[in-house]
């Protein structure tokens, strides 16, 4: 039984106001049936892992370079990330994939350096709408997923997130169908039947529990709907 995962990720929102809300939804929150993950910009990520401490939420980050240490101004290292209180790191989401350039070697690559800090890999691959249209979904995302999951990904240690470039903040989510055509597809591929398969795009409280019965859907990584502390709780509450 694969334990379900409810992760927000923040994006580049957030400020250390915004941090009584992250601290109001886990007091609030009813213990979790769920593994209960909040992504938020790397300047947070400190002080949230301090605020939620003995609280039942994880504390991710949403990117890291490769390399454990060096000449790369500007960047992050996993252990980095680790020390600053992360167990989780996003890699290979598709605004980073488009808006850096990143192709799926150089997400395995980081997910290889997430694994050697102990950082659990949270690897995104996703079709955009032209490759939907064109009936290229299937061969993209397991293209994606071949080339993005590193040597040694397990079920400790690795998550991938099924997300729709069409489908991320637009409000538009895929048919049931669609979602489960996927889905298996992506767990037929997997190396090991224990890494979580989280669906991703538009998930809101208002779909959360409709997608969250699909076979293969062990959870969902939430952008948007993450931001509302009531939103995000009532997700969570739908798993
Ligand atoms: P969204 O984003 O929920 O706002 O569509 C999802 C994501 O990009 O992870």
């Amino acid at each position: 039984m694969r334990r379900k995962l409810a992760a927000g990720n923040w994006k580049m929102h957030g400020l250390a106001a915004d941090l009584a809300q992250a601290e109001a939804l886990a007091r609030d929150l009813p213990a979790p049936a769920v593994d209960v993950l909040l992504c938020p910009p790397a300047t947070l990520i400190c002080r949230m892992a301090k605020a939620l401490a003995r609280t039942p939420f994880a504390i991710g980050a949403q990117d890291c370079h490769p390399a454990a240490q060096g000449a790369h101004t500007g960047d992050v290292s996993a252990a980095m990330l680790a020390d600053a209180g992360a167990s989780h790191v996003i890699l290979g989401h598709s605004e980073r994939r488009a808006d850096h350039g990143e192709d799926s070697a150089l997400v395995a690559a980081k997910a290889t350096a997430a694994h050697g800090a102990g950082l659990v890999a949270i690897i995104c691959v996703g079709e955009t709408e032209a490759q939907r249209d064109a009936g290229q979904t299937l061969a993209v995302v397991r293209e994606q997923l071949r080339d993005s999951l590193p040597d040694g990904a397990s079920a400790e240690n690795t998550v991938v997130a099924y997300e729709p470039v069409w489908a991320i903040g637009t409000g538009r989510t895929p048919t049931d169908a669609q979602i489960a055509e996927v889905h298996d597809t992506l767990r037929a591929a997997l190396p090991d039947a224990g890494i979580r398969l989280l669906y991703g795009g538009s998930v809101k409280p208002s779909n959360a529990a409709e997608i969250f019965a699909i076979a293969n859907v062990d959870g969902a990584l939430v952008g948007g709907a993450s931001l509302k502390a009531a939103d995000f709780g009532a997700i969570i509450a739908a798993l």
